[in-house]
């Protein structure tokens, strides 16, 4: 998943279960939803920063710490583990053990049917490499969250 749906998924359902959207509220999640992709400057891309063992109890800290900004960073970082198990696996106790696990869910249709494949994907994390990848679906998805933000933020 890349940085524009990491950012604008978290921000369209803040938007939809916020009586009162705030713009530092925004900048809180994406910053956290972006993040944890920074482990890809790191020997291995989905490590440290995808790993549970640290966002879990980061997460805890900030409910603690009274700040209203992070718990919200945090969410954001949740969201984006969240949302890469379904897009390829996270190691959710790196560096205990860099195995990973994730959901791969495939639709195939065509005039001889349809059907929806659902498996779970174990391997270990990607080692960094460059990317080339479609975003033409995302830049879309960031439009839509950028014109609710202008709705909602009025
Ligand atoms: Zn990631």
């Amino acid at each position: 998943m890349d940085p524009l749906e990491h950012a604008s998924i978290p921000v369209l359902a803040y938007l939809a279960i916020s009586n009162e959207p705030t713009w530092g509220a925004v900048a809180a999640l994406v910053i956290g939803a972006v993040f944890p992709d920074l482990d890809a400057f790191c020997r291995e891309h989905r490590s440290y920063l995808h790993s549970l063992l640290f966002a879990l109890p980061l997460f805890g800290l900030a409910c603690w710490s009274g700040n209203g900004y992070a718990p919200l960073f945090t969410v954001g970082w949740l969201s984006h583990i969240f949302l890469d198990f379904f897009t390829g696996v996270i190691p959710p106790v790196y560096p205990l053990s860099r195995r990973g696990w994730g959901i791969s869910i495939r639709a195939r249709g065509g005039p001889r049917g349809f059907g929806i494949k659902v498996r779970m994907v174990e391997s270990y994390p990607d080692p960094r490499h460059d990317y080339d990848i479609e975003i033409g679906g995302s830049v879309a998805l960031l439009l839509v969250t950028l014109a609710a933000l202008l709705i909602r933020m009025h």
